[in-house]
């Protein structure tokens, strides 16, 4: 027999002036005190005990406890001061007395696990309040409900409720400087996609202020766009799910994006479509963008009031000369933000199964460029790599990996010591070579690894274990040695 749904309307109930009830005292209780709590005059519990966490508020002043069996006389004198109750015991008795009281005073009333007693049920919240996202699916499916506020949450920024309360506090100033309102909307249109949305969310009132304001004066005909700025954003090592939430929402709102040729293309798809893509990468002669000109450009546009996205695999601080980006921006009076990424080190590892330090054989952990100098050798400090109870790992070392395998083993590790070659780690194609130090060279050679590719040098290499990978569909990670 199938029943009828009930019909819900979704509203936002003004509480702050009026007290609300929770019959019961227990766990379910517990949740529904966490939902009113702050947001109404008086909360008011009635059990006969009270859990712990109730009966801290109770001592905290932020609810009064009526202490004893529910009766029918005292609730009808006190239900028509409460914006609301919850029925909340274990009891079906009680729950069932509790709302028919309710209903007869027109109360709005809400019992735990029964929508046909209740008038109102509770929705699945997720909570930057003042923003509030409620989530309902009229009690078809809680589990559906959960899983579409898990997705609302990775879309809404940590700190919005402060970026909300910022523009709150703007209004009247606003309303004042820009009488018509399609203007004022307008202001606010350009406010929450550009920097002063981003200032507003980390909480940096003075700056996000100051950007409104020339805002304003540009919808008042009196300045030009606002200055630029540059985002300096890790893309992670090639898995786009890898990518931060903060890179994700500055990828949908840059004008420009300046990458190179080790952002994964399905990363670069989550840029927002109607951005410029400016490749910096390696030009068709295989000579890699002189990073002046990348700076270059990078000031060009700010300059011309752009949010220029600076996308970098892995982590922008990490082997991505990240540092000397910043620094010419910020000589130059371009504000800079910063947003790290998953590095190759931690991605590769992951992808890989290798644990980079483990209790029984790597107490650290050391990352090492192998980028090769001008007359082709190695400007790394021997004797503290070539140790035991430690691991290395290797950014750009495809190269010089023979002359890597050969000088650990001169400064003392023997022939026999394990490593880990990570090609495109985390990507759909990712492959991973292990050896040792004696065999890996000849094996990467023979399983024609080409770059980028991440060499793990350490014992943690034994500990590799088959993980599976965190896309699905993504192939298994093929061994070969
Ligand atoms: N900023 C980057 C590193 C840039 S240097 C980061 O934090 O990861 C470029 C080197 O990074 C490559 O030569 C390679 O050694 C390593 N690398 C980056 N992504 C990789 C990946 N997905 N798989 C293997 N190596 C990677």
């Amino acid at each position: 027999m199938t029943t009828k749904p009930f019909s819900y309307l979704p509203i936002v109930l003004r509480t702050d002036q009026r007290d609300a009830l929770v019959v019961g005292g227990g766990q379910v209780a517990v949740q529904k005190m966490r939902l009113l709590k702050g947001r109404c005059r008086m909360l008011h519990i009635w059990a006969e005990t009270l859990h712990p966490e109730l009966a801290a508020l109770v001592e905290q002043g932020q609810a009064v406890f009526w202490q004893g069996k529910v009766e029918e006389e005292a609730l009808r004198i006190i239900l028509p001061d409460m914006a609301l109750v919850f029925a909340a015991t274990d009891d079906e008795a009680v729950n069932g007395m509790v709302a028919r009281q309710a209903h007869a005073l027109r109360v709005p009333v809400c019992v735990v696990d029964a929508p046909a007693l209740s008038s109102f049920i509770t929705p699945a919240l997720v909570d930057r309040s003042p923003v509030q996202v409620a989530i309902t699916t009229g009690g078809a499916s809680p589990v559906l409900a959960r899983r579409v506020r898990q997705m609302v949450e990775a879309m809404l920024p940590a700190r919005m409720g402060e970026a909300a309360r910022f523009m709150q506090k703007q209004r009247d100033w606003l309303k004042d400087r820009l009488p018509g309102m399609k203007q004022r909307q307008r202001v606010w249109e350009f406010f929450v996609d550009g920097p002063a949305y981003e200032a507003a969310l980390a909480g940096e009132e003075e700056r996000a202020r100051s950007q409104l304001e020339q805002l304003v004066e540009a919808a008042e005909g009196e300045a030009d766009r606002p200055q630029g700025e540059v985002w300096l954003v890790g893309a992670g090592p090639g898995n786009p799910d890898w990518l931060t939430l903060a890179a994700l929402r500055l990828m949908q709102n840059a004008d420009s994006v300046l990458y190179d040729n080790l952002v994964a293309p399905e990363v670069l798809d989550r840029v927002r479509r109607d951005a410029e893509r400016v490749y910096v990468g390696k030009k068709r002669s295989h000579h890699t963008l002189p990073q002046s000109d990348i700076e270059a450009e990078m000031l060009r546009r700010a300059r011309r009031g752009e949010r220029v996205l600076r996308l970098k695999g892995g982590d922008p601080f990490v082997f991505g000369r990240g540092g000397e980006e910043m620094d010419t921006l910020l000589a130059a009076n371009v504000p800079v933000r910063v947003i790290p990424g998953i590095t190759a080190a931690n991605g590769c590892a992951a992808a890989a199964g290798i644990p980079l330090t483990h209790r029984d054989c790597a107490q650290s952990c050391v990352v090492v460029t192998g980028h090769a100098r001008a007359d082709g050798t190695l400007n790394l400090h021997w004797p503290s790599l070539a140790r035991r109870g430690q691991t290395v790992v290797i950014y750009m070392g495809l190269s010089s990996m023979a002359e890597l395998c050969q000088q650990m083993q001169a400064h003392g590790l023997p022939e026999s010591w394990p490593v880990a070659v990570v090609y495109r780690g985390s990507c759909a194609d990712q492959r991973c070579v292990t050896g040792t130090l004696g065999t890996i060279a000849g094996n990467v050679r023979r399983q024609g690894l080409q770059s980028p590719v991440l060499i793990i040098v350490g014992e943690v290499v034994h500990h590799r274990g088959e993980v599976m990978q965190a896309v699905p569909g993504h192939s298994t990670l093929k061994e070969s040695a």
